[in-house]
């Protein structure tokens, strides 16, 4: 089976690693453009002075804007590229969206909000609607500029604030800034040759055109049922739409380069009998037990109880009693959990040549784990029809469909659901340029890679907080990092503001410590695509980081010890590492 996996490897891999995608710009700037949104908006520019400014409405965005709230500042305004708030949640309305983390420990704050969602695994309807609760309970959209993209960030020496300026003209002097501008939020197209030269429709899936295919995320796109569709890519966006293309489709052809593994989802509306048995206090209980479990941290209970944590469930392996006997039973464990995932394709679909094109051969985390309870049957229908590219990919695209193997497929509509940007370019991706002191770029500071506290401060750019996986935490369920990085923002900030400390930033030092603390964690190993791994997005595309990429590495393995890191550095010395400039007024 090592072998096996090794030549998938093999096959997969490519000189140009993530060159091989494009950005959604220039002739492909159209992809990008929000579909969500009457045209033509306008608004007065602003010229403001600020405690806080947020980048970016996302789930981080809204919790730093929440916990700021929560800690007694009100000064701040959230800057968000899209028309209400929401961040994935808002692009994503591709149809059958979900959460595949469970929504009871997904979706922030429920108890504060008194919302208890539907289904164990909400779909993106409903994750929608609760950021706009959020942002309706705790008064955020009286803070928000949406529809409103940062240009430029300065940092003003003098007055001890940053001067952030707007494509809407506005002028913003915020003593703080926290950047929440997520993480895949860029999307990107497969450079396929001849993709320019389609002249069929076609759109991205995070940028999904309702107004071609008709229907909605939830119901049957009615237009698209004398249509010939294409899809590009069968990770966890693809796997999740294609059952809605294959019902609704004339004919649906499935362009595959990597199979993903799918588990079981077995989704079950919430059973209002366990929601009475709940007792203050229990998400934060639910999400802490959560990312234990797939920290791999023993409790008492699993309380989620899914394919995540069954994935995470080491406890074959825990009798071991050297390293190398562990290291080989998590092998077999894998090895046997894989055998699952395979088994289960072989059971649902039909054609055995499609059924062994959807299998996947390589280690569990070497990809997304996708769990869908209609996705392999779909390629039992007569109008879906698998095209496996061997690990290869598209061969070329033409004004009227897509070669694989010398056979041209014609399609009317092609769906790329191609991913988005992975780039070690932070700013780049931000696309602003940040200016710290001096004037010198956050570009330039990080030449010989990122250089940070906690992931979250960046010495040369006093007041700046970064929550990214840069030098930062990880998680399964990403929500919960970021709500325990806006509660660190939230906390310095309230501290600087009472005391009367007009500029921090981290010392030398400091930063120093951190990285080898990072490193530390870099020796033990990543749970997420190691070097043997099929290429993707989670291993740089198979290539080898060289030591500035390295420095783009999170806090790996057991998420808790960073949430542990950062809750512990509250109770120590005040703003311990950090340089203070106080107030001389
Ligand atoms: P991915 O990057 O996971 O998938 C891109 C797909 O496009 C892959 O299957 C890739 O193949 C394929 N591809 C790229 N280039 C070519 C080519 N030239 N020819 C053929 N196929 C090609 O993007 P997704 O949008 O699916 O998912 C991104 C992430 O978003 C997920 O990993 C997950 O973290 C998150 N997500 C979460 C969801 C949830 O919670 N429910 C749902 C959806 C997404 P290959 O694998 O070979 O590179």
């Amino acid at each position: 089976m090592r072998a096996k996996y090794r030549s998938e490897r093999e096959k997969r891999l490519r000189p140009n690693g993530n060159t091989q995608y494009i950005p959604l710009k220039g002739i492909y700037a159209d992809f990008d453009k929000d579909p969500y949104v009457e045209p033509g908006f306008t608004r007065p520019a602003l010229t403001e002075k600020l405690d806080v400014l947020i980048v970016g409405g996302g789930f981080g965005g809204m919790l730093a804007a929440v916990r700021l709230r929560q800690a007694g500042v009100h000064s701040f305004r959230i800057v968000e590229k899209g028309g209400d708030f929401g961040g994935t949640w808002y692009w994503n309305r591709y149809p059958g969206a979900a959460c595949d983390v469970e929504s009871y420990i997904y979706l922030p704050l429920l108890e504060e909000t008194g919302y208890i969602p539907k289904e164990k695994y909400a779909k993106a309807p409903e994750i929608f609607a609760h950021c706009q609760r959020i942002g309706r309970q705790f008064d955020l959209y009286k803070a928000a500029l949406f529809q409103t993209l940062v240009e430029q960030m300065d940092w003003d020496e003098d007055a001890r604030r940053w001067n952030v300026t707007t494509n809407r003209g506005d002028r913003l002097a915020a003593r703080f800034v926290i950047i929440a501008g997520g993480i895949l939020h860029k999307a990107k197209l497969p450079g396929i040759p001849g993709i320019e030269t389609f002249k069929g429709h076609s759109f991205h899936t995070s940028r999904w055109d309702y107004a071609y295919t008709g229907g909605g995320p939830t119901s049957r796109m009615a237009r698209l049922a004398d249509k010939r569709v294409g899809i590009i890519g069968t990770g966890a966006t693809a796997v999740q739409a294609i059952p809605h293309l294959g019902a609704s489709a004339k004919q649906l052809y499935v362009f595959q380069r990597t199979p993903s593994g799918i588990g079981v989802r077995n989704n079950q509306p919430t059973d209002p009998e366990w929601v009475k048995t709940l007792k203050p206090g229990w998400q934060q209980e639910r999400i802490r037990n959560f990312t234990a479990r797939v920290s791999g941290r023993q409790t008492d209970v699993d309380l989620v109880r899914d394919g995540w944590t069954y994935i995470f469930d080491d406890s074959e392996f825990r009798r071991a009693k050297t390293p190398e006997e562990a290291a080989e039973l998590r092998q077999l464990a894998d090895f046997r959990k894989m055998e699952e995932i395979r088994a289960r394709v072989a059971a649902i679909v039909k054609d055995p040549v499609t059924a062994e094109a959807l299998k996947p051969y390589y280690y569990q985390l070497c990809k997304r784990p996708c769990f869908h309870d209609e996705y392999l049957d779909t390629f039992n229908r007569p109008n879906v029809q698998l095209v496996d590219t061997d690990g290869k990919g598209v061969e070329r695209i033409t004004p009227t469909g897509v070669v694989v193997k010398g056979k041209e497929y014609p399609v009317d509509c092609l769906v790329y659901a191609s991913g988005f940007e992975v780039s070690s370019d932070y700013t780049g991706m931000l696309g602003f340029d940040i200016r710290g002191r001096g004037g010198r770029s956050l570009r330039d500071s990080w030449a010989n890679g990122p250089a940070t506290l906690h992931g979250m401060h960046s010495r040369g750019h006093p007041n700046l907080m970064m929550f990214s996986t840069i030098q930062s935490g990880w998680a399964i369920n990403f929500v919960h990092i970021l709500d325990e990085q806006s509660q660190h923002a939230a906390y310095i900030i309230e501290r600087c503001l009472k005391r009367g400390i007009e500029a921090i930033e981290p010392s030398e030092q400091a930063q120093q410590q951190w990285w080898e603390v990072i490193l530390g964690r870099l020796k033990m190993g990543s749970a997420l695509g190691g070097p043997e791994c099929t290429p993707g997005y989670y291993n740089n595309e198979g290539a080898k980081p060289g030591p500035n990429e390295m420095r783009y590495a999170s806090f790996g393995g057991d998420t808790l010890a960073f949430i542990d890191v950062l809750r512990t550095w509250r109770q120590g010395e005040e703003l311990a590492g950090l340089e203070l400039t106080r107030s001389l007024g």
